[in-house]
């Protein structure tokens, strides 16, 4: 099976974990703070706070901007759906701004329309979450206009996007936002197993954040309450967690970081390829946005023949069957239980449901060879496939 994401783990990782294995610090240590100013540098971004996942970042982003029952969230309906859990841990709700068809991203107009209607029932949300997609980034000067115009925060799921650029400036560097989120899963562009950032210049949100990963407790005198009663001191100020990043992948986020730039380059090879393979087939390779430098986490095509969903399915079981990991990214998260529960229509979304309709991620890593990426064109466009169905 060609996976659709796959880590690339060099001697170089392998030697850096084992360093911090035979060293004083599994966790704690010298290696997260050094990858976490590596990462900000890297962004243009102030202040970092690493965890143990994507996950927990949006959920400490969002706690730290004071989200809670009551309060309403919007994010993109074509994500994972972390990128709305985050608000329901605060006990917010959430609501979703549909997509602008060629970027699958959170769609700037859209939001622009749905903030007017909000105003005028006074049901204005108090933070919005766009998902870079694919690693491009969203509209995000006027994502920002809207924020100030309406007064609400704005967190970047950029899952997807570390590596990235928008305007010629790395993705991260929170110039249109207050917080920034990376995910170092395996099939992101970088990995520490499990593990992710939030990224912002906001003084005042790094502390809350750096505290809520660790239960809630502070160290600094300046932060306590009172005096401390002695060096032993601790308080605990508020309700935390323990999503701390371990020192053994913070390491292995460390030697990635040396590689990230080559892995984007290497992602846009392959991606070029498959724009070459499929430039004469029925199917829609992804559309790049003048303003936005994809980090290419996913390759998103879209069937857009008669047939829709059937014709979608037909491909893709085809595809798994001969050995093709691809994948569908995303069903729209007001399609799961959990959120239709909450009453949400897809006609209120046409253009997550027609992407969701037509998509397919076909495999995209830095390793995958032009064999591989022949196999999957193959696959996709072989007599008994696609091409008879039109
Ligand atoms: C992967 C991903 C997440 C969650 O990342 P974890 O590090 O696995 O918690 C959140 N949002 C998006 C868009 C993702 O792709």
């Amino acid at each position: 099976m060609i996976p659709y994401g796959k880590q690339n783990i060099s001697d170089e990782d392998i030697q850096a974990v084992v360093d911090v294995l035979r060293s004083d610090f599994l966790t704690q240590g010298p290696v997260l703070p050094a990858f976490e100013k590596t990462v900000s540098a890297y962004c243009g971004a102030k202040h970092a706070v690493a965890v143990n996942s994507a996950t927990s970042a949006l959920h400490i982003a969002c706690m730290a901007l004071d989200v809670g029952p009551g309060d309403l969230v919007w994010t993109s309906p074509i994500t994972f759906v972390a990128s709305a859990n985050c608000a329901r841990y605060c006990g917010a709700d959430v609501d979703f701004v549909d997509i602008d068809p060629r970027t699958f991203n959170l769609c700037a107009e859209r939001l622009a329309e749905k903030l007017q209607r909000a105003e005028q029932s006074g049901r204005l949300p108090k933070v919005v979450i766009p998902v870079h997609m694919c690693g491009q980034s969203c509209d995000m000067e006027a994502i920002g206009r809207l924020a100030k115009q309406y007064g609400f925060r704005v967190i970047e799921d950029a899952s997807h996007a570390i590596g990235g650029t928008y305007k010629g400036k790395k993705v991260g560097g929170c110039d249109y936002s207050d917080v920034t989120v990376f995910s170092f899963h395996p099939v992101k562009i970088i990995t520490t197993g499990e593990g992710g950032m939030a990224l912002t210049n906001d003084v005042e949100l790094v502390k809350r954040m750096a505290r809520l990963r660790s239960h809630g407790i502070t160290r600094y005198p300046a932060e306590m309450t009172a005096p401390p009663d002695g060096p032993w001191y601790y308080q605990q100020i508020g309700l935390g967690f323990n999503y701390r990043m371990t020192e053994i992948q913070a390491a292995l986020g460390m030697s990635q970081m040396s590689r990230l730039d080559e892995f984007v380059t290497q992602r846009h090879s392959v991606a070029a390829r498959y724009a070459e393979l499929l430039k004469n087939s029925p199917v829609s390779t992804p559309w790049q946005h003048p303003d936005a430098y994809s980090s290419r986490h996913l390759y998103v095509i879209r069937l857009q023949g008669p047939g829709g969903m059937a014709l979608r399915r037909e491909v893709f079981e085809r595809m798994r069957a001969s050995g093709i990991g691809v994948n569908v990214h995303y069903i729209p998260v007001y399609r799961q239980p959990y959120y239709a529960r909450m009453g949400f229509d897809p006609a209120d979304f046409p253009a997550a449901e027609q992407y969701y309709a037509e998509a397919i991620t076909l495999p995209l890593f830095p390793d995958l060879t032009l064999e591989q990426q022949q196999a999957v064109v193959r696959s996709l466009t072989s007599p008994v496939g696609y091409q008879t169905l039109f």
